[in-house]
Formats: structure tokens, sequence, C-alpha cells
């Protein structure tokens, strides 16, 4: 069988490394083109020396270099755009974190490549836009994020299916009060009982608004009205989330919480490899499985998202921009974790809503609410 060809963006991140740890494992069923690393210049060195792919790109703002004989450098966004427009690959993992995603995306999809998607920006911005043109292209965007990838796992004909069921962890202040979460430290946010993620991430998984963002991403990824799409809280997080057919007949994906399995499925479909395979799963050893509603009180992220989410158009640019910058403010230790909802809330209260936005729109209203969300943190 030949070798599927791939490249990935944001190899040096969370995602990216245990991307290429699959790959290590499966030398014989892929052939990396390109790694694009970002700033961390010394780890997307070792990988280009490891991998041997034929591009590399690093961000436009350092100074530092790569020389390595056989492999060509390319910088910044432009980068990107090129490793997108190789049609030598077969399939791009879009592993970058925020909004830097979307263009590569898009660049990707007008060139007929395959997307194993890591980046809920892109589809959170720009889902309508990202999904219409993927569809015309006949390109596949296959998820990567563990829900997403369950639900995905779970479909044989989405015509069937009546509702997706999202599972969420809950996070680290799933039993904790309001109060503990005022007085949470970053530190105390940062440290999720299930999974090892970016920072920025594990605070949205600590607030529940990396859930809000995930029902955003099931709407556009599976075409599926925000009715009827659910969230449940499983704090094992061995149920990765499950659809419910017509019938009422209800197929959930198990496994041990990992991040490697999610990405390996992604970049093989459709086929499945052993590959870095699980511990075996037993049943017996888990012994008991937990759900509970989420309490919107507490994490009233997820409702600002679904708000979000039924308005369309520009709102989730506005709530992910908004977010986000409440986050960096929190990491900073500028506001508490509490504020990041309040400051988004406000920011959406705001927002004079453009139903059908032009990429170009996409970007500047992104601009101007995280400017203006900057401004209300001061
Ligand atoms: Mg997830």
């Amino acid at each position: 069988m030949e070798k599927k060809k791939i490249s990935i963006l944001g190899s040096t991140g969370s995602i990216g490394t245990q991307a290429l740890e699959v790959i290590e494992k499966l030398q014989d069923k892929f052939e990396i083109i390109a790694l694009a690393g970002g700033n961390n210049i010394e780890l997307l060195k070792q990988q280009a020396l490891k991998f041997k792919p034929k591009y590399i790109c690093i961000g436009k703002n350092t100074t530092e270099r790569i020389e390595i004989d056989g492999i060509t450098t390319l910088y910044g966004s432009e980068g990107l755009n090129e490793i997108c427009s190789n049609k030598e690959n077969d399939i791009i993992l879009v592993a970058v974190s925020g909004k830097i995603g979307l263009k590569p995306t898009l660049k990707a999809i007008e060139n007929k490549i395959n997307i194993a998607l890591a980046n809920k920006e892109t589809l959170v911005m720009a889902g309508d836009i990202v999904m219409a043109k993927a569809k015309e292209a006949g390109v596949k965007i296959i998820p990567v994020d563990s829900e997403h990838c369950a639900i995905h796992q779970c479909i044989k004909d989405i015509n069937q299916v009546d509702k997706l069921i999202i599972t969420a962890s809950g996070g680290p202040f799933l039993h904790k009060t309001i109060e503990d979460m005022q007085k949470a430290t970053v530190k105390e946010a940062l440290a999720h009982p299930r999974w090892n993620m970016g920072r920025k991430i594990t605070v949205d998984s600590a607030t529940l608004m990396n859930k809000g963002l995930e029902i955003i991403e099931a709407h556009h990824l599976f075409n599926m009205p925000y009715e009827k799409i659910d969230v449940v809280v499983h704090p094992q997080s061995i149920v990765h989330s499950a659809i419910e057919y017509k019938d009422g007949s209800v197929i959930a994906q198990l496994g041990l919480p990992s991040m490697h399995i999610p990405i390996q499925y992604a970049i093989s479909y459709p086929e499945r490899f052993e590959g870095i395979k699980s511990k075996s799963f037993s049943f017996s050893e888990i012994a008991r499985l937990d759900f509970e509603k989420p309490d919107f009180e507490k994490f009233p992220s997820v409702k600002l998202a679904y708000q979000a989410g039924k308005m369309g158009g520009s709102a989730t640019v506005c709530l992910n921009a908004a977010n986000e910058e409440a986050v960096f403010a929190f990491l900073n230790g500028d506001i508490n974790l509490f504020d990041i909802y309040k400051i988004t809330n406000k920011m959406m209260s705001q927002h004079k809503l453009i139903k059908n936005p032009s990429i170009d729109e996409i970007f500047e209203i992104d601009n101007e609410i995280r400017i203006k969300t900057r401004e209300i943190i001061k």
C-alpha cells in the first residue's frame, strides 16, 4: 500500500507532538510532506531531523533559522498557505491554535486536500463558509476533537440520526461552588482531572466554554440543529460522545481517555490501524460510569454558546474572540475565572450581528471584538 502523505500544521503543539508519536508507530503508513511549528524552533528542528519532511515552516517573527540539508524552510502564514497548496498531500492535520488555522484550511479545501481538523476556531468562526466550500470541493473534514471523533465513529448514515449527545468531563470545578471558582488560581484551573492539553483549552474546559465551542463545532460538522445537540457531564471521560437514532437507539463510542486514538483515527480514516493502541478496555475494571446534567448556573458559558450558535453569523466570532481574550487575561492574572464569562457575555450583549459575514469581515470582527474586550478588561 502506498504511504499516505501528510502535513502537520502545529507540529510542536499538544496535538502535533502526539500526532508525530502516532506516525512514528505507523511509519510504513505515512510520509510527512511538511511540518509547521510556529516559534518552538528547537523542537521543530528535532522533529525535522527525525521525520525528514520536505518542508518545514516557522513563525515569521522568529529570528532563529533552521538549515537542514534537503529540507526547504518556509515562513509564517504564507508558508502555511504554500503547504496547503501542495497537492502532494493526501491529508493535512490542522492543529495550530487560534484563528491562524482558518485561512490554511480554506486553502487546502481549494486544493481538494482532505483535512483532519483539530482547530476549533476554524468552524466556530467560519463554519458555514468552510463546510459549504468543503462540500462543493468534495473535501472531507475529519474531526480530531475526541467528542466529534466519537460521533464520527458512531454515525453510519447521518440522515437517520436524531440527536447528538456530547459528553463533558466537567473539568476541575465540577463539584466545587461558584465561590470556589471565583477564587480559583491559574494553577487550579489548569489542573484538569482527565486530559492533558494546551493552556487555553484547559481553561476553557474549566469554565465548560470548551463544551460550548464543541457544540458549535458539532453543529457545523454534522449539520445538526442546536436543538438536537445535548451535553451530558460524564466525569470518567470513558464515553467520548454518543448519537441517538430516530428509533431511539443510542450508539456511543467508549475508550480510555487518550488523544492519540482520535488523532490516529482522523489521519488514518477510513482505515483503522493498531498503531498506538490504547490499553485494552475492560468494562469490569471500569465498573461504573456516571452521568449528570450540566449545571448552567455554574457553567453559564455553555448556554452562551448555544445562544451564539443559534444567532449564527458573526455571533460565534464574537463569542470566540471575547472568550479567548478573557482567558488570556485570566492566565495573566488580571481577572478571575468567573469574569471570563461575565466579559464574554457583556461583549455578546453589545454585539451587532452580521448574518453572513465574508472571511475578511470575520477577521475584521474578530479584531474589533478583541480590541474592545481588552479595553473592558482594563
Ligand atoms: Mg474535546
